[in-house]
């Protein structure tokens, strides 16, 4: 056994690139366990990128932890010695945050997945930052209890990855984006220490929130090892309604109505018909309506009275606010209404090379930027297909230019940048986001000044230096 461990140790040395330093790969061979580093070229390009694909991927090496020990002696190593740092979890980020795309080192939390004992009293648990999101939901359920970070990749994700972006979901409506559910954060910094940020205390008004800085810092400001996580009840049973309804303006205006029913919304979510054209192609599976419409919106409730809620689907008919609507008979029904939504993404570029974008504005404002929108690609962009989807309820959309089948990729790509410009200028004027939920990581970065300020992108820069003076944390993500 030993002797397998010391061969492996020569073999990782053999083949380490020259971008680490030779002192460092010297004091990890003898600090830490054999399996700690692999430059195998399977594990560089699967832990080297995440799902944007956008960038080649080329880290140094990859380490795997198993420890908040671990994790701090290696970041003092790679302070000493100027080693570049990408925090890595389930590598299903949408804004290259986990790229490695310099010979940076990538520090994978996927082997720190220990979950403590629920605390049933204070309805919180303690998890290590490799833990699956889907892991916590099935281990939670257990004690009747949820963390309610939901949404498509929630099977990949991990927990540090979806603190680290602020991760938003199908549920932010009800619940409010992660930051609201992360009551303490045990974070190692640049230079090795171990912080320990409010434990699991709901109150704690002893000065500024360190906890909240690293929330969303997509790795730039330190690694989260573990966090304590919020719970709260597992929802109730759900109805899951599926509508048609012509346009924007009529998504909106069912969405007034539907928040001052008698239920409690757990999700609202739109897309358009040309979103589904793509899901039955990719998929093969249809939404139960005879004719197409131009939105459909997915609703799913906390299940109500059955006699409100049978008032409440009666007036959305009655006034004209549908024009056609199923409610789920069963959770195989619900599952199937779900899949036309959640299918979107993967369906999009499944069938053709989509331009994603995931923006945000106020709710008021949803319905000028659409028509403003509608009306510069109208004028710029004639031929390109639009689709859109969302989280429409908490003011987010996503928003996808599909390349037009006659148009030459490079071109596309190339005039993708003009239209993003015209389009973030849009969100700009509205007081929106340029990025609702995936972060900025390097594919956002360009666009950043949209959204903050100068004064609030030189005040970034200096948190930034005082936190990791020699810029080892993710460098390049977010601002340069
Ligand atoms: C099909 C699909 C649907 C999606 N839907 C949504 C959605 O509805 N809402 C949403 O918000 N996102 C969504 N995403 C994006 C993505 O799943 C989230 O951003 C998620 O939180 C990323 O978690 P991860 O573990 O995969 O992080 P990664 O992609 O591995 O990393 C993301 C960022 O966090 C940093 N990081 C990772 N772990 C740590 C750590 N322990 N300490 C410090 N920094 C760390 C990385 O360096 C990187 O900057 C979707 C993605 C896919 C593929």
């Amino acid at each position: 056994m030993w002797v397998l461990a010391v061969q492996r140790c020569l073999h990782y040395a053999a083949r380490m690139p020259a971008t680490l330093p030779a002192a460092f790969v010297e004091q990890v061979r003898s600090g830490f366990p054999a399996d700690f580093l692999s430059t195998e070229p399977a594990d560089l390009t699967e832990f080297g990128k995440d799902w944007t694909r956008v960038f080649s991927p080329a880290p140094a090496a990859i380490v795997f932890p198993r420890s908040t020990d671990e994790v701090s002696r290696l970041l003092k190593l790679c302070n000493t010695h100027d080693v570049k740092v990408v925090p890595s979890g389930g590598r299903t980020g949408l804004a290259a945050g986990a790229m490695a795309a310099n010979g940076e080192l990538v520090v994978s939390l996927k082997r720190m997945n220990r979950m403590d004992p629920v605390d049933l009293l204070g309805m919180t648990v303690r998890v290590q930052a490799g833990a699956v999101t889907e892991a916590v939901h099935k281990y939670t359920a257990e004690q009747g209890l949820t963390w309610p970070v939901d949404f498509a990749s929630k099977g990949s994700s991990h927990v540090g990855g979806n603190i680290s972006t602020n991760a938003g979901g199908v549920r932010v409506i009800r619940y409010g984006l992660t930051r609201q559910w992360v009551l303490g954060l045990q974070v190692v910094t640049a230079q090795g220490e171990v912080l320990e940020l409010n434990g699991s205390l709901e109150k704690n008004n002893t000065g500024t929130d360190l906890r909240q800085l690293f929330i969303g810092s997509e790795g730039t400001l330190g690694i989260v090892t573990e966090a304590t996580l919020k719970l709260t009840r597992l929802p109730g049973k759900a109805d899951v309604f599926l509508f048609a309804v012509p346009d924007v303006p009529a998504v909106l205006r069912l969405f007034r109505d539907a928040r001052k029913a008698s239920f409690v919304i757990n999700a609202y979510e739109f897309f358009t018909d040309k979103c589904l054209r793509r899901v039955e192609k990719h998929r093969g599976i249809h939404a139960p309506f005879t004719e197409p419409s131009g939105c459909y919106v997915l609703i799913e409730a906390e299940a109500a009275q059955r006699d409100a809620l049978d008032t409440w689907l009666a007036h959305v008919f009655e006034d004209g606010l549908v024009t056609d609507g199923t409610l789920a008979q069963s959770s195989r029904q619900a599952e199937e209404l779900w899949a036309l939504r959640e299918g979107i993404s993967e369906s999009l570029s499944s069938t053709g090379l989509p331009h994603k974008n995931d923006i945000s504005l106020p709710v008021a404002a949803l319905e000028a930027f659409c028509a403003e929108l509608h009306t510069v690609f109208e004028a710029r962009y004639q031929g390109w297909e639009i689709c859109n989807f969302g989280h429409i309820g908490d003011g987010n959309l996503h928003i996808n230019f599909m390349k037009p089948d006659t148009m030459e990729k490079a071109e596309f790509l190339a005039r993708t940048k003009d239209a993003d410009q015209e389009m973030f200028a849009l969100v700009r004027k509205h007081r929106g986001s340029i990025s609702a939920e995936h972060g900025i990581g390097l594919l956002k970065k360009p666009y950043l000044h949209f959204s903050r300020s100068e004064e609030e992108r030189a005040l970034q820069r200096a948190i930034k230096r005082v936190m990791d003076p020699k810029n080892i944390l993710n460098p390049g993500k977010i601002l340069d």
